[in-house]
């Protein structure tokens, strides 16, 4: 036998064992999404690369390393999107959906970048993105904080963190850049060579890093709020009150940077206790930069990613037995006439059961191999039509997890004693 072609390392099959618990997670977020009123785009999955460099930047993780970039057959240089931000940017100025007007937009989807796969990290992996236009904040940015919060609640998901912290404006960033490049010269024996690359190229970036073996050395490194302009001051006191007002707790983490170029001012996490290394479910920030960098007129922009692989792991650790959706009857058919009958039968109780979810038997099979598949199926209840029943005009009706005899049921009154069977 020929050898089986496997999966890419890193991008996984969602089976289908798994993918209620996806649907009822994805469900509950964007329910929660519409019910403040925000609105779903939907962008490619492939952009020009250009979009990814002139965005994420060029000294990022992202860019330098991470990113399944390819010539497509006319020799344009392509990417899979490694975030969504830069995409619904692009979507919004091509569009004209940003300039002189509000708005506030989610999507879903997967995101790619070349990264060593391991618990929490994935090379295709998947975000649900908000990204809000047209507001200066912070009260926007207060509301994005508080929704994330609900739906942590939505899910029954405790135990998170919230870390925020204000990286100010381009301008104000100068003056600590500079410290920054003083106090990691200082240490330049200590850096690992990522740093010692970025020093002078992006000092911020070795906020950063994810090498454990630098963590110390971060931990010591001046903070960025004094260096912070008043505007900048004010927006990230204005944050805070909101937040105190809504009653969330949350940490000040001065070296919180967040990985991609174009923030500036409000950065947050949101940081699990229960993933390991890889703890953040959800990162965002303000860039207010960014629309004009892409070529559009400048516009105020805040948003967040929420990373569903982890945020799917803590809801499984948090609920297995988690009811989902289920079958409700399996229509088992003995001979052909039957199974003619089978398929209008089950389509006629589609139209007068609302949301029934009836599977009919295919493949044939004896009536012993059918009630198999009935049980396996998951089903509460089996429908039995054999010869008898065709030529009597009923069904019969056997429930699957409880130990009461077959009966059987006129079909004239085979829907409504469905309907409160299946109550
Ligand atoms: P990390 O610090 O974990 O590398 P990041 O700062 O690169 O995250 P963002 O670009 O902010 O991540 O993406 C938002 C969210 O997407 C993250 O908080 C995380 O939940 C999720 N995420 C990022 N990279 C991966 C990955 N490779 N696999 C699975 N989820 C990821
Ligand atoms: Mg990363």
């Amino acid at each position: 036998m020929p050898k089986s072609v496997q999966s890419i390392r890193g991008m996984n099959d969602i089976l289908p064992a798994q993918t209620p618990s996806w649907r009822w997670l994805e469900t509950r977020l964007q329910s929660i999404l519409m019910s403040y009123g925000y609105e779903e785009i939907r962008m490619p999955v492939v952009e020009h690369t250009e979009l990814f460099s002139r965005s994420i930047g060029e000294v990022t993780d992202i860019v330098e390393k991470e990113m399944y970039t390819f010539e497509d057959r006319n020799g344009d240089s392509l990417t899979l999107r490694p975030e969504g931000t830069a995409g619904c940017v692009r979507a919004g100025i091509q569009h004209g959906l940003l300039h002189n007007q509000q708005q506030r937009l989610w999507y879903m989807g997967p995101i790619f970048r070349h990264e060593r796969p391991q618990r929490g990290r994935y090379r295709q992996f998947h975000q649900i993105g908000v990204e809000c236009f047209g507001i200066e904040g912070p009260d926007i940015d207060a509301e994005l904080i508080i929704m994330t919060a609900r739906m942590w609640q939505a899910l029954g998901i405790d135990n998170v963190r919230l870390e925020i912290n204000s990286i100010g404006t381009p301008g104000s960033r100068a003056a600590y850049r500079q410290q920054l490049v003083d106090y990691f010269s200082a240490m330049h024996d200590q850096l690992d060579e990522d740093s010692k690359r970025r020093l002078h190229t992006n000092p911020l970036r070795i906020l950063d890093s994810k090498n454990p073996d630098m963590k110390d050395l971060i931990m010591g490194a001046p903070g960025i709020l004094d260096a912070l302009d008043g505007e900048s001051q004010r927006h990230f006191e204005g944050l805070m009150s909101r937040l105190d007002e809504a009653g969330l707790e949350y940490v000040v983490n001065q070296r919180l940077v967040r990985g991609l170029d174009y923030y500036s001012r409000t950065v947050f996490e949101w940081v699990s206790e229960e993933l390991g290394a890889q703890g953040t479910i959800c990162a965002g920030g303000r860039y207010d930069d960014l629309v004009e960098q892409l070529g559009g007129r400048p516009t105020n922009a805040v948003g967040f990613a929420i990373g569903l692989e982890r945020l799917q792991e803590l809801v499984e650790q948090r609920a297995p037995g988690m009811e989902l959706t289920q079958l409700d009857i399996y229509l088992v058919a003995l001979g052909v006439k039957a199974n003619v009958q089978a398929m209008q039968l089950s389509d006629s109780l589609r139209d007068e059961i609302e949301g029934v979810r009836i599977m009919m038997n295919c493949g044939g099979g004896s009536f012993k191999a059918q009630f198999k598949r009935a049980d396996r199926s998951g089903a509460r209840l089996a429908l039995i039509l054999g010869e008898d029943e065709v030529r009597d005009n009923t069904v019969g009706v056997k429930f699957l997890r409880e130990d009461t005899p077959q009966e059987s049921i006129d079909r004239e009154q085979l829907a409504g004693y469905l309907r409160s069977a299946l109550l």
